[in-house]
């Protein structure tokens, strides 16, 4: 007989003085998990970022727990109680306002407190806006990196993504929309016109939209209609195209190698160091074995 999934979450081991990290959702009430809501209903206590925001989250599953706060202004005094309550044995939870704590959102410090007093800590997985964004942005984005809110002022913003101007991997940011304009701006100025943008707007939420245009695009597209600057924001970015590889770099590698070993070798220890194709620095190396050696005859 098959079980069910709350028979399933049921079923399983939570054990006693325990932080259970869980995810919520990102504005959709039915995103939330099964065994997130059987941890909830589980734990003694629950803390959160906003113990309000959370106390109607846990109204509109049907919970009722003891809520501690603990957000970015009093995660590590706020710590130091959760530790308590679970040298008391008991099972605690943690969430954020929306989505996963810890990424961009208060959770990341309490994890460390609790791991340093020797506690266990379970995350249960779930929404997040960075993950969900990524879910729908395409091959593109095979290697990215997190970048989470770029700095409020023009000019830290300016100098924040500067050097991120050469970073190869797809970029992902979050972004609120009284921010929305001037931050796309200030992609388009630092990575230049061409790069793959991803607008994903509201997601999982009645006005969900996702956009993806080039840098050049992105304000024109939020000018072209007020609405599509209201809500939530992630942004991804296309990565730097990876440098084209130094042809000059190989040659000299391959010119130092071919003092101490051979052709076979040379191309061999050359591909491993650089990652271009041994047949290609073979066939390089042959040609500079030649040259060295034509210019040796004419030396003699
Ligand atoms: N911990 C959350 C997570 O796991 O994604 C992120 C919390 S952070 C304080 C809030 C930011 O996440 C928003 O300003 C926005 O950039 C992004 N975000 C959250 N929910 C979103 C949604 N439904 N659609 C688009 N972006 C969202």
């Amino acid at each position: 007989m098959t079980s069910s999934p709350f028979e399933l979450a049921q079923a399983q081991q939570y054990p006693a003085a325990t932080l259970y990290v869980v995810a919520t959702p990102i504005g959709n009430m039915a995103d939330i998990t099964v065994r997130a809501l059987h941890v909830l209903g589980l734990v003694d206590r629950i803390a959160a970022e906003d113990t309000r925001n959370t106390g109607q989250l846990l109204t509109r599953y049907g919970i009722s727990k003891p809520l501690i706060a603990v957000h970015e202004h009093n995660e590590r005094e706020a710590a130091q109680r959760v530790i308590e309550h679970l040298r008391a044995g008991e099972r605690v939870a943690c969430v954020s306002d929306a989505g996963t704590p810890g990424i961009s959102d208060p959770g990341a410090k309490l994890v460390d407190a609790v791991r340093a007093a020797g506690f266990l800590v379970v995350p249960l997985p779930g929404a997040s806006a960075l993950a969900t964004a990524l879910s729908a942005a395409g091959d593109w984005v095979s290697t990215f990196t997190f970048l989470g809110f770029l700095p409020p002022k023009t000019k830290q913003r300016a100098s924040a993504l500067q050097p991120l101007a050469s970073h190869t991997h797809a970029m992902v940011f979050y972004e609120a929309p009284h921010r929305i304009v001037e931050t796309v701006q200030a992609l388009a100025d630092a990575f230049g016109p061409a790069r793959r943008l991803l607008i994903a707007r509201e997601l999982t939420k009645l006005h969900e939209a996702l956009w993806c245009g080039t840098l050049a695009e992105g304000p024109t597209w939020l000018a072209e209609d007020a609405n599509r600057q209201r809500g939530e924001f992630v942004l991804v970015v296309e990565g730097a195209s990876a440098p084209a590889s130094g042809e000059a770099d190989h040659d000299a590698l391959l010119r130092v190698l071919l003092q101490e070993v051979p052709v076979k070798g040379a191309a061999k220890i050359a591909a491993a160091l650089s990652g271009a194709s041994r047949n290609a620095l073979y066939a390089r190396a042959l040609e500079l074995k030649e040259e060295e050696e034509d210019s040796e005859d004419e030396e003699d």
